[in-house]
């Protein structure tokens, strides 16, 4: 399908550079669509997948009609979960960045409604909330609708799903008839289309057909794999990929808590998310999934939905999706801004067929895959010990350590091969314990009472700065860059302190971190 770009609509100054400095090339398919049609003022009805940039496809239109000098309330836009709530306000607000006047503000269940209503006097033109939070406000009258000219549900399927169906009736109950209706949604069930037909007048369908959604350059694959041993599975493949970050999926919340517990049990960082949580506890899960403390979450399809994480390396569908276009939405959490990704998905039994609808409907290639063997595993492993190693031999002095070795081999009955053997054995003995958790030594770093001394293998000749040591280690273990210590820079290493109820956090999260793209290796300093 033709795509548009943004200035051959005719758009405010302000708005285009608003997008300019969003970095948008140009619209994406559903935005080519349904910009036009939602300008012209008409009723839109739009379909397009998730990622597929519905926000801003009615959210541009939506700014253009705004009047900025009228205060009062103008646009309502209803979203099924605070944090899309807070999404769409945030790309409203980019958009709207040069538009002098124009407010935007989201408002949701779980924030104080005091708080709120004093947010909402002074004044917003554009108001984002939860249908059961928009409700209660027009009930107390702290939202107004007399200027209301525009409506739009946001992911409406989702909004259904989560039962908002008859707060969402009563509130289009409240807004003026003269208005414009606007519902844009991954997937088009009945009720939807029951809504549009009561509360909308000649609508305009605009739909991204679904040969668009696939998503390319991802390496997809399916094991076949009973039920009972679908963790040991899991855990062999992401011991033998070591993603980064991963997603997995799960059809329940049961599922998804059973899996993290059972994972976390086995020594990953690992944790769940489902719609059962507080709201509390997600922003907590979400967090750490972003800044990398926890590389594997574990999510149901509806709490995947707020998730925009780019840099997933790996998909499991631990259970295949009960929708097949759950499995685009899935897969296309990995590989995105063009970096690789992988998907893995589990079946059992009949389920291959399912797999085979998969594949017809989205136009793609699920792979069977032989589950690695615990040798692929151990093999694996010890190639990316013989890099490093490969590293050391090229960039470190090995004289005295040579000379070591040379001494051993003449006077025991060792040969150089057999000690090497032993190391390798070590090394990898020792990364197996350390996936699990392991207990470091800070008794005699050498630190400030208090704080722990941690040596890193990278220094001054590696063009490292201190500022990029402290903005490692803050930024991948979350612990307040303030908090951190002395910075003792050599030429080939260096020393950092940080407090040592951190200790363990930060080694851990260094573990698989670069600093300035070089890997490090960072381990309690011994001043024994
Ligand atoms: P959807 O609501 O369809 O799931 P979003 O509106 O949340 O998708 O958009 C997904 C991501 O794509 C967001 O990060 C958004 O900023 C980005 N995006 C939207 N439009 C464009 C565009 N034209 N070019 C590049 N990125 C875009
Ligand atoms: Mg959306």
């Amino acid at each position: 399908m033709e795509t548009i770009r943004f200035d051959e609509l005719e758009l405010y100054p302000q708005i285009l550079r608003g997008i300019k400095e969003m970095g948008f090339e140009e619209a994406t398919p559903i935005q080519s669509k349904a910009i036009p049609v939602v300008l012209s003022g008409a009723d839109v009805i739009g379909q397009a997948q998730t990622g597929t940039g519905k926000t801003a496809a009615f959210g541009v239109p939506v700014l253009q009609k705004v009047d900025p000098s009228n205060k009062k309330t103008q646009v309502i836009i209803l979203s099924p979960t605070r944090e899309l709530a807070i999404q769409v306000a945030d790309e409203l607000r980019k958009l709207s960045k040069y538009m002098h006047g124009v407010k935007v503000l989201p408002v949701y269940g779980g924030q104080e409604i005091t708080k709120q209503i004093r947010s909402l006097k002074g004044g917003a033109q554009i108001i984002i909330g939860t249908p059961g939070r928009v409700m209660d406000h027009l009930r107390r009258k702290t939202i107004r609708c007399d200027y209301v000219d525009t409506i739009v549900l946001d992911e409406a399927d989702e909004m259904l799903n989560m039962g908002f169906r008859e707060d969402i009736e009563t509130i289009l109950e409240y807004i003026p008839q003269e208005r414009q209706t606007i519902l844009f949604s991954a997937t088009m069930p009945k009720p939807i289309l029951d809504i549009t037909k009561k509360y909308q007048h000649d609508a305009v369908t605009i739909k991204v057909v679904k040969k668009e959604l696939t998503v390319p350059s991802i390496d997809q694959y399916y094991y076949d794999v009973k039920r009972r041993d679908k963790v040991d599975v899991l855990t062999r493949l992401l011991d033998y990929y070591d993603p980064k970050l991963s997603l997995v999926f799960c059809n329940t919340k049961r599922m998804v808590d059973e899996l993290a517990q059972e994972l976390q049990g086995r020594g990953y960082f690992a944790e769940g998310l489902h719609g059962d949580m507080k709201q509390s506890q997600r922003d907590r899960v979400m967090k750490s999934f972003r800044n990398g403390k926890t590389d594997i979450l574990i999510a149901t399809d509806v709490a995947a939905r707020g998730i925009d994480v780019d840099d997933v390396e790996a998909v499991f569908n631990y259970d295949i999706p009960q929708d097949d276009e759950y499995y685009v939405h899935r897969i296309g959490r990995t590989g995105r801004a063009g970096r690789c990704g992988r998907a893995f998905t589990f079946v059992k039994g009949k389920e291959v067929y399912k797999l085979k609808d998969i594949q017809r409907y989205c136009k793609t290639k699920i792979l069977a895959q032989p589950i690695p063997s615990s040798d692929d595993v151990a093999q694996i492993k010890a190639e990316k010990v013989m890099e490093k190693i490969a590293n050391i031999i090229e960039e470190e002095d090995l004289r005295e350590m040579i000379d070591i070795i040379d001494r051993q081999v003449n006077e025991s009955d060792y040969t150089a091969m057999d000690i090497a053997a032993a190391f390798l054995k070590q090394a990898l003995g020792a990364g197996v314990e350390s996936d699990t958790g392991a207990e470091y030594d800070f008794e005699n770093t050498g630190a400030e009472e208090g704080m722990v001394r941690l040596f890193i293998n990278i220094g001054k000749k590696q063009n490292v700065k201190p500022g990029d040591v402290l903005g490692a280690i803050a930024g991948e273990s979350g612990m307040p860059g303030k908090l951190v210590g002395a910075i003792d820079m050599f030429d080939k290493y260096t020393f950092v302190e940080v407090p040592r109820e951190y200790g363990h956090e930060v080694l851990d999260a260094m573990k698989n971190a670069k600093i300035k793209g070089k890997s490090v290796s960072v381990e309690p300093a011994n001043q024994k």
